[in-house]
C-alpha cells in the first residue's frame, strides 16, 4: 500500500493515522442517521479516497492551493481552502 501523507507525516496505512483523524469516522458510524451525518459522510469517504491515492488530500478543489493545517484539524474532511469554502 501506498504510504499516506497526512499534514506533513508519512503513515504507512489508514491504521497509523492518529486517532483525533479517526474519531471523526467513528463517530458516523455510531450516530449515522442525520442527513447532515451522510453528507458528511461521504465528504470524509471523499477525503479517504484522496488519502489513499496519495493525491489531492489538503489541496483546495477549486483552486488547488494547500489547505491551512488548522482548517484540516478542525474538519479532516475539508475539500476547499477558506476563500472557497461554502
Ligand atoms: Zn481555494
Amino acid at each position: 500500500m501506498d504510504k499516506i501523507t497526512l499534514n506533513g507525516k508519512e503513515y504507512s496505512s489508514i491504521d497509523d493515522i492518529p486517532n483525533e483523524f479517526k474519531v471523526l469516522f467513528k463517530d458516523e458510524n455510531n450516530n449515522g442517521i442525520l442527513s447532515e451525518l451522510e453528507i458528511r459522510y461521504n465528504e470524509i469517504k471523499k477525503a479517504l479516497e484522496k488519502i489513499n491515492s496519495g493525491k489531492g488530500y489538503g489541496l483546495c478543489e477549486v483552486c488547488n492551493e494547500p489547505i491551512d493545517p488548522a482548517r484540516l484539524e478542525a474538519n479532516p474532511a475539508a475539500t476547499t481552502c477558506k476563500k472557497h469554502m461554502k
